[in-house]
């Protein structure tokens, strides 16, 4: 059979309410621009994130009838810390109620002002929680990872000569732990390799570091490796992801992704005394350690969850369906980070929106574009989401790509879903040269593209306008706004 099928049925269904372009432009103008204050009931087709979207199995359902919601000592905590010692292997597991409770009392313990932070790519919320910190992240990927358009198979990996000469420069005292997020989500999806993973353990060993996973999308990493690795093509994905945390001391994990559960995660060390200090900070904000801000029933569906994602015949098929929609709109010229990686595909807004200028944002632009014109939601992984500034002089510096993630949820949507999916991108592809930039209006401190808001900016002269020309910008009320010029190319 050369078909790859969705490897389950459909049991329950959501109905998709329609809309059309007018309702979605009066939409964009409430939400300010900002695809994350949208009512996610006027999205057609939502990929802003595959993070707590996925669709439960019947039973994972069942599971969570189960869930016994005891203050302290569940039967449910139990089966969860079974399940998650069973696939990966560490001494402690303590409940969060997300990744990002998991990272805040992971760095609140190990982490002070000064300390220096080595990721092959840090993800938004593992960053702005070093830096809540006063701490610095610091991102190693190998070069080809910010080359878009460059095939390899693993360019999730770390650049293990970059961490030695940080060490080296920074001093290993100011490092408490070196950490790889596998799958690389801020750059692709991109897998990281096993001997990747030992040769960064050896330089962590050599130095008395102790290394730590970002484990959100391990399944999809230990499958990756089946089939790109040499050696690994005859273990199952399972063990595949043993040998992936026995080379680690500890990790970070959100079960909203390879969990396959609408909420949750957890933090897992081999070190005692670490993991009495990390229940202790749990009490304070999340919750007793045998629930750690979740329900019984939550950690059953996580516990059924973690099973389910490692089944290989699941994975094969997501695969193959992220694929598709990269393959389709990429020989249709859309340039998109290649290879495809495992949940989502990355447009290179950059290299489609040319003419706009890093300063107005080509990512936020094409993700308002996508929704304007097929109520699809996106997320813009570019200068945005990333808001790094100068320390000297306070300019913003964008970010290294600008990229747009079509986030694909886990058993959601169907094969016609993306067949509109990419109908939609190549009908904006054909009439790029007109998408407009955007500025910021109004923004907050830490992780600001969740609630930024925006303007669209309209050029005088409107698209096409020969290069090298400057025109002013003029707000979408007529306003000319004097104190900006934009450079059209
Ligand atoms: C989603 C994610 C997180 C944070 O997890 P939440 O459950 O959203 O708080 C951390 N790291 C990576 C790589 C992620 O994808």
């Amino acid at each position: 059979m050369k078909t790859i099928i969705e490897p389950f049925r459909v049991k329950v269904v959501e109905p998709i309410k329609m809309t059309t372009r007018a309702e979605r432009e009066k939409y964009l103008q409430e939400a300010a621009y900002n695809l994350f204050l949208l009512r996610a009931e006027n999205v057609i087709i939502d990929l802003l994130t595959d993070s707590g979207t996925a669709a439960m199995s019947a039973a994972q359902w069942s599971a969570s009838i189960r869930g016994d919601e005891s203050y302290a000592g569940s039967p449910s905590f139990y089966r969860f810390e079974e399940t998650v010692r069973d696939i990966f292997g560490f001494k402690h597991v303590v409940p969060a109620h997300q990744g990002r409770a998991a990272e805040r009392i992971l760095f609140s313990t190990m982490c002070r002002r000064g300390s220096v932070v080595p990721n092959n790519t840090h993800f938004d919320t593992t960053r702005a929680n070093i830096e809540y910190l006063g701490a610095e992240a610091v991102d190693l990927p190998v070069p080809e990872f910010y080359q878009p358009a460059v095939i390899h198979p693993f360019k999730g990996n770390m650049d293990a000569q970059a961490l030695i000469d940080l060490i080296e420069r920074v001093g290993a005292d100011r490092i408490p732990l070196v950490m790889l997020t596998v799958t690389n989500n801020s750059g692709g999806g991109q897998p990281v390799s096993m001997a990747n993973i030992r040769e960064v353990k050896s330089i962590c060993a050599r130095y008395w570091l102790p290394l730590y996973l970002d484990a959100c999308r391990f399944a999809e990493n230990a499958c990756f490796i089946k089939l790109r690795e040499p050696g690994y093509a005859n273990q199952s994905v399972k063990e595949i992801a043993r040998e992936m945390f026995s080379h680690a001391d500890g990790c970070t994990m959100s079960a909203k992704k390879d969990g396959l559960a609408n909420i949750g995660g957890f933090l897992c060390t081999n070190d005692d005394q670490l993991a009495q200090q990390e229940k202790d900070l749990l009490i304070l904000t999340e919750g007793f350690p045998t629930y750690g801000g979740l329900a019984g029933r939550d950690l059953e569906a996580i516990a059924v969850g973690l099973e389910e994602v490692l089944h290989e015949d699941y994975l094969q098929y997501r695969f193959a369906s992220i694929r598709y929609l990269g393959e389709h709109i990429a020989s249709a010229g859309v340039p998109i980070v290649q290879p495809p990686g495992g949940h989502a595909i990355y447009i290179d807004a950059h290299a489609m929106l040319p003419h706009i200028p890093l300063n107005q944002y080509p990512g936020q632009a094409l993700a308002i574009e996508l929704y304007r014109e097929a109520g699809i939601r996106s997320c813009e992984i570019g200068s945005v989401m990333h808001a790094e500034k100068d320390p000297v002089t306070g300019e913003e510096i964008p970010a290294p790509m600008e990229l747009v993630r079509l986030a694909i949820p886990h058993r959601v949507y169907t094969q016609s879903h993306i067949d509109y999916v990419i109908e939609a991108i190549l009908d904006v592809y054909e009439r790029r040269d007109s998408i407009p930039g955007v500025r910021i209006v109004s923004q907050p401190k830490f992780l600001r593209h969740f609630t930024a808001r925006f303007e669209p900016i309209e050029f005088v002269g409107g698209p096409g306008v020969s290069e090298g020309l400057t025109a002013e910008v003029v707000l979408p009320d007529g306003r000319a706004d004097a104190t900006r010029e934009v450079l059209l190319s």
